[in-house]
């Protein structure tokens, strides 16, 4: 998995950021999350791709949707046929719906909108998409891509040396059954297949004041993008605004036991390497880091 950082602003984009949206990329599979404005220059700026076939927007302010409409004109103008799913919380087919009819004749593919709610499991193929709730203003959902356990590991040599032939019997011993060889002996998968492997998990919050449903969500999660708005030095307005500060965002990837935490959506007040949101994060959970816009970071197994 591959998680491109298409926009790391905070409400305003500036010279150096662009506003939210995030890339996922998984087995050639291409997963949108928030669509600010300009997002599709983004994607070409940084070659993320554009076939997307599902996008997931976290809430409605302006900073995080205003990009679906230039998107879905673009798409258009390629010629696209395949439909476009978009998702969002209560109140989706209303917002969503206004951004796809603004400033375009009807697109000639499927636009459909789905309206999503915290607890949602979306069973998709070899992953879960699960929705989380986000404490930030109105409603406001986080998103988790959470891939199945995979089959343990199977041991080649040992199946050559215990005589079984190559072949299809592999696969049935791999997938858990136990089989009958010509000779009368039983082979149990415990023998051949080492113990079940966990997926991986990669958890983003879109905006949201510090909280335990996030925390939840992060659960031993391999990679977590959480917001962090603002320094310590903004506590307050972070409380007043539904944000949270880089030091806030560090004790959730420290109590969720995260393996790694990316800062995003920077408030335009900080420089472009945020040095002080990456101190303050750091003195709480070290795997931290501020994201730029183009930083690309690979999700691998943990194995
Ligand atoms: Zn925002
Ligand atoms: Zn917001």
């Amino acid at each position: 998995m591959q998680v491109t950082f298409l926009g790391t602003s905070a409400a305003v984009p500036t010279v150096d950021r662009n506003v939210a949206a995030l890339m996922l990329q998984r087995d050639g599979e291409l997963l949108l999350f928030d669509c600010g404005e300009g997002t599709q220059r983004q994607m070409m700026r940084y070659a993320s791709g554009f076939a997307v076939d599902d996008v997931f927007i976290t809430h409605f302010h302006a900073d995080h949707t205003l990009g679906i409409p230039g998107l879905l004109r673009t798409m258009g103008l390629q010629g696209r046929t395949a439909p476009l799913r978009l998702y969002g919380p209560r109140g989706a087919q209303r917002q969503i719906g206004a951004l796809t009819a603004l400033g375009m004749e009807r697109p000639k593919f499927a636009v459909e909108v789905f309206e999503l709610r915290a607890g949602d499991v979306m069973p998709r193929g070899e992953y879960d998409l699960v929705v989380g709730e986000a404490q930030h203003k109105g409603d406001c959902l986080a998103y988790a891509i959470a891939e199945r356990e995979r089959l343990g590991r199977f041991d080649p040599a040992r199946a050559v040396a215990l005589g079984i032939p190559e072949g299809p019997l592999w696969g049935r011993i791999h997938k858990g059954e136990s089989v009958s060889l010509d000779d009368g002996r039983v082979v149990s998968p415990q023998e051949l297949v080492g113990p079940p492997r966990t997926g991986r998990r990669v958890v983003y919050t879109g905006d949201t004041a510090p909280c335990s449903a996030i925390t939840e969500l992060a659960r031993g999660a391999d990679l977590l993008v959480h917001e962090a708005t603002f320094g310590e030095d903004e506590r307050e307005r972070a409380r007043e605004t539904g944000h949270s500060t880089a030091r806030e965002a560090a004790i959730v990837a420290r109590e969720a036991g995260v393996k790694r935490l990316v800062l995003t959506h920077v408030s335009a007040r900080y420089t472009r390497e945020a040095p002080e949101l990456l101190a303050e994060a750091r003195e709480i959970f070290a795997a931290a880091e501020v994201a730029r816009d183009g930083l690309v970071v690979d999700v691998l197994f943990g194995e």
